[in-house]
């Protein structure tokens, strides 16, 4: 579903990615670790084409990714992408959040994509914030709506990043705990995260990237518990 082949990407002369490869089956959950600045966002925003890259190819639903294509946002409309930042709008309640993306750029009617957008909202815990602003909410409510407006473009895959780090300890679980419920629902799923429980439980495929360069790669039992590689095991005793 997204196949990733020998990608290169520069930002002037530092060279962030140096040749990574790997490919994510339909329904796959990819948990992707790995040192601070080593790559992890650079990549997720090649996958779905905010970021250029110089080398290689990523073929995400069965086309080239281009950032400069003309049918980019079709790509990104697809791939759902979810920041430890949520950036709801201020000014707008959660349902209204949940439904802008449907109404204004799917150009449904509101009656339809109001109703999806409950059903959206109570499926990430949160029927009876409807009419909540951001600021109203929890940190871990927020992201919960952030994660609803997502889906409510009814994406093929979804990307992560670290989207509960910036959340106090006691709000992570109930964030982690929809994504766990997308993961059995059978949405595919690239999730950068210092979450090594979720990890462990969730993924069915571990990534440790260090230096622009997948070093390791398995399941979350073998890279997490008996890595192979001397990068990956020291990144370990640091995090865990
Ligand atoms: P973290 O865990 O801290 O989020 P990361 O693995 O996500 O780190 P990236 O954000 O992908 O790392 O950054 C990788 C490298 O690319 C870093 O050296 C960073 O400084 C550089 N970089 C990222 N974005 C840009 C940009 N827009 N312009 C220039 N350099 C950038
Ligand atoms: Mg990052």
């Amino acid at each position: 579903m997204i196949e990733i082949s020998n990608v290169h990407k520069c930002f002037k002369d530092n060279e962030v990615l140096k040749g990574v490869t790997t490919n994510v089956a339909e329904g796959e959950v990819v948990c992707l670790i790995g040192p601070s600045g080593s790559g992890k966002s650079t990549l997720l925003r090649c996958i779905n084409g905010f970021e250029s890259y110089e080398k290689g190819s990523i073929v995400a639903l069965g086309r080239k990714v281009d950032s400069h294509a003309r049918d980019i946002n079709e790509l990104r409309r697809s791939i759902g992408m979810v920041f430890q930042h949520f950036n709801l709008f201020p000014h707008r309640t959660a349902l209204e959040n949940v439904m802008e993306g449907p109404v204004y750029v799917n150009r449904e009617p509101r009656a339809s994509a109001r109703k999806k957008a409950v059903d959206l909202l109570n499926r990430v815990g949160l029927g009876s914030k409807c009419d909540a602003y951001p600021a109203q909410l929890s940190g871990g409510q927020q992201q919960r709506v952030a994660i609803a407006r997502s889906l409510a473009m009814s994406p093929k895959a979804m990307l992560f990043d670290e989207p509960t780090s910036a959340l106090d300890p006691e709000l992570v679980g109930e964030v982690l705990s929809v994504m766990r419920g997308l993961a059995a629902d059978g949405m595919t799923m690239i999730v950068v995260t210092h979450e090594m429980s979720f990890a462990r439980d969730v993924a069915d495929r571990v990534c440790f990237l260090h230096s622009g360069k997948i070093v390791e790669e398995g399941p979350a039992s073998q890279v997490l518990t008996s890595p192979t590689e001397q990068k990956t095991q020291d990144f370990l005793r640091r995090v865990l």
